[in-house]
C-alpha cells in the first residue's frame, strides 16, 4: 500500500524567549544557586538549550526558610477563594502561554508537540482550574468539618511530563492552603523555569512556590530537610523506597507515585479497530515513559495472530523524528542514559528467548531514539514481563480464560493501571474487582482528569493524586476515618508542630 508523504509541519521556536542561565526561583525571585550549572539539552539534538542552577543543601534551607514564611505570614492567613483566585489566574496564564510553555516542553523532553500541545499543557491549566474550585469549599470535601493545612511541602518530580507532574503536585497543596518547594527532574527543568515567570506574572505571594532545580541530591536535601510538613515524590521505586526510609520515624506526611508494569488485556469480543489504537496509545504515547503505560498487552490467544499482525501493521505507520514537527508520533528519547537502559533491557529480552520486532523507522543522525518495539513469545518470568522499561516496548502474553489473564495480571510487584478491552460490561466490572490496579481503564487508556483519582498499589506507590482525595493528601483531617489507601500514605499526621496550629487561624480568616 502506498502512503502519502507528509510535508514537514515544524512548529515554530520563535515563540520562545528563553535566557542562557536560569538561577532557583526562592521567595518570589530569580537567585543564583552556590552550586555548579548543569546545561539541558534537547534530547531530539543534543544542543544545548540554557544552562540552569545545581541547588546546593544551604539553597534548598533558604527556600524552605522562604515557604515556611510565606506559610506562616501569608498563604495560612488568607481566605480559601483568595487562594482559589491565585490559582484561577495561573489557570488562565498557563493557557495565555499554552503554545509557548508546549514548545518549551517538547524541546526540552522530546515529546511531540502534538501530545505537549493537546495533552499535557492543556492538563495543566485544568488541574489549577479543578483545585481552584476547591480552595474556598475544603469543608465539604468530605474530609471531615476541620481539614487543615499541614504546612511546607517538599515535591520531587520526574522527567517525563515535567509541566504535569508539577501542576498534578503544585495545585492541589496550594488549594489546601499549603506552601511548597518543589524540584523538578534534572533533564528537563526548563517549562518549571517558564512557570515561574507565570507565578510573578500573577502576583503570587513570594515564597508560596519555590523551585530549586539541580540533582538527585538536591532532592534528598529538600526531602530530608527538618522544616517540611508533607513529602509528595514521583519517581522510580527505588528512589521512592529510599525516601521512605529516611522519612519514617519523623512526622513528615508521605506519598509515593511510583513505576509500574500495566496490563492491558485485549479479549476476543474486543472492538478491535479501538482496541489496536488504545494498544498504541497505551505503550507508544509519549514514547513509553509513561508510569501507568500499558507495556504487557495480555492477549486472547485465539485473537493474539491478528492483534500482533494489526498492531505491526499500525506501527509501521507511526513516524518518528522531530519532535516540533506536528505530523510527529514518536519523539526522542528524553536522555542518553534511559536510552541505555531501553537498549539493555531489550536485549536481555531477546537473549531469554522473546521475539523481538521493530518498526521500520528512520532513525535521525542525532539526538536519543529507539524505534517502537514489540516482543512476542514473552514469558511470565521474562525481565521485560517483569521491570519497567519506561521506553517504546510492549511485551506481549497470552491467556485462554478471564481468570488466567487475572492471575498474569496481577503477577507483578507494581499496581499502578490496568486496562480491559472487551464488549461485555459485566466483564468489566468482574475483572476491575479484581484486578490490583489503582487504575483501571475500560475500552481506552491513558485518559486523565483532574477530578479523577491515581494513584498505586504495592511496589508502584501509596497516596492518590488527582479529585478529593489528592486534596486529602495535603490536608490534615479531623473527624474523618480516612480510608486505608489514604492512611497508609502518610507517617502520623499529627505533627503538634507550627503545621497543626497555625491554620486555627486561617479558619477565623476564612470566617470573617
Ligand atoms: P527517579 O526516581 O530517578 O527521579 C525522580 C526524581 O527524583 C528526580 O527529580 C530526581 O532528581 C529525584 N531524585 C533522585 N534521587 C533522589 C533522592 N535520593 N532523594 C530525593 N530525590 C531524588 O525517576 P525518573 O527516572 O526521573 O522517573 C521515572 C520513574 O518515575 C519511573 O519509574 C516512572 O514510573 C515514575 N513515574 C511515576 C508516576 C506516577 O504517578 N506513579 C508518574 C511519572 C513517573
Amino acid at each position: 500500500m502506498a502512503f502519502l508523504e507528509y510535508a514537514a509541519a515544524p512548529e515554530s521556536a520563535s515563540i520562545l524567549n528563553l535566557k542562557a542561565q536560569y538561577g532557583l526561583f526562592i521567595d518570589g525571585e530569580f537567585v543564583d544557586g552556590h552550586g555548579d550549572v548543569f546545561d539541558t539539552i534537547s534530547p531530539a539534538t543534543e544542543e544545548v538549550i540554557a544552562s540552569i542552577a545545581q541547588a546546593t543543601a544551604g539553597d534548598v534551607d533558604v527556600a524552605v526558610a522562604a515557604a515556611r514564611r510565606a506559610y506562616d505570614r501569608v498563604w495560612s492567613r488568607m481566605s480559601g477563594s483568595d487562594r482559589g483566585k491565585y490559582l484561577f489566574r495561573i489557570a488562565r496564564l498557563v493557557q495565555e502561554r499554552a503554545r509557548e510553555l508546549a514548545v518549551a516542553e517538547s524541546l526540552d523532553n522530546g515529546k511531540p508537540i502534538r501530545e505537549t500541545r493537546d495533552v499535557d499543557v492543556p492538563l495543566v491549566a485544568a488541574w489549577f482550574f479543578y483545585y481552584a474550585g476547591w480552595a474556598d469549599k475544603l469543608e465539604h470535601a468530605g474530609l471531615g468539618p476541620n481539614p487543615r493545612a499541614l504546612g511546607v511541602a517538599a515535591q520531587v518530580i520526574p522527567w517525563n511530563f515535567p509541566l504535569l507532574m508539577l501542576a498534578w503536585k503544585i495545585a492541589p497543596a496550594l488549594a489546601a492552603g499549603n506552601t511548597v518547594v518543589i524540584k523538578p527532574a534534572e533533564t528537563t527543568s526548563l517549562t518549571a523555569m517558564l512557570f515561574a515567570e507565570i507565578l510573578q506574572q500573577a502576583d503570587l505571594p513570594a515564597g508560596v512556590v519555590n523551585i530549586v532545580t539541580g540533582p538527585g541530591a538536591t532532592g534528598q536535601a529538600l526531602v530530608t530537610h527538618d522544616d517540611v510538613n508533607k513529602v509528595a515524590f514521583t519517581g522510580s521505586t527505588n528512589v521512592g523506597r529510599m525516601i521512605a526510609r529516611q522519612v519514617a520515624g519523623t512526622q513528615k506526611r508521605l506519598t509515593l507515585e511510583l513505576g509500574g508494569k500495566a496490563a492491558n488485556i485485549v479479549f476476543d469480543d474486543a472492538p478491535m479497530d479501538q482496541a489496536i489504537e488504545g494498544i498504541v496509545n497505551g505503550i507508544f504515547f509519549n514514547q513509553g515513559h509513561v508510569c501507568c503505560a500499558g507495556s504487557r498487552l495480555l492477549v486472547q490467544e485465539n485473537v493474539h495472530d491478528e492483534v500482533i499482525d494489526r498492531l505491526k501493521a499500525r506501527l509501521s505507520t507511526l513516524r518518528m523524528g522531530d519532535p516540533l514537527d506536528k505530523n510527529t508520533d514518536i519523539g526522542a528519547i528524553n536522555s542518553a542514559a534511559q536510552l541505555e537502559r531501553i537498549r539493555t533491557l531489550s536485549d536481555t529480552g531477546e537473549s531469554e528467548g522473546a521475539e523481538r520486532w521493530t518498526a521500520d523507522c528512520r532513525i535521525p543522525e542525532k539526538g536519543f531514539w529507539f524505534a517502537p518495539t514489540i516482543f512476542t513469545k514473552v514469558s511470565a518470568a521474562h525481565a521485560i514481563a517483569r521491570e519497567e522499561i519506561f521506553g517504546p516496548v510492549l511485551s506481549v502474553l497470552t491467556f485462554r480464560t478471564p481468570a488466567e489473564a487475572i492471575a498474569k495480571a496481577n503477577n507483578t510487584p507494581y499496581g499502578l493501571s490496568a486496562g480491559i478491552w472487551t464488549e461485555k460490561g459485566s466483564r468489566m466490572l468482574a475483572l476491575v474487582d479484581q484486578l490490583r490496579a489503582g487504575v483501571v481503564w475500560a475500552n481506552t487508556f491513558n485518559r486523565f482528569d483532574p477530578a479523577s483519582p491515581f494513584g498505586g498499589y504495592k511496589e508502584s506507590g501509596y497516596g492518590r493524586e488527582g479529585g478529593r482525595h489528592g486534596l486529602a493528601a495535603y490536608l490534615e483531617a479531623s473527624g474523618w476515618d480516612a480510608p486505608a489507601s489514604l492512611s497508609a500514605a502518610s507517617t502520623t499526621p499529627s505533627d503538634g508542630g507550627r503545621a497543626a496550629r497555625k491554620p486555627a487561624k486561617t479558619r477565623k480568616a476564612v470566617a470573617k
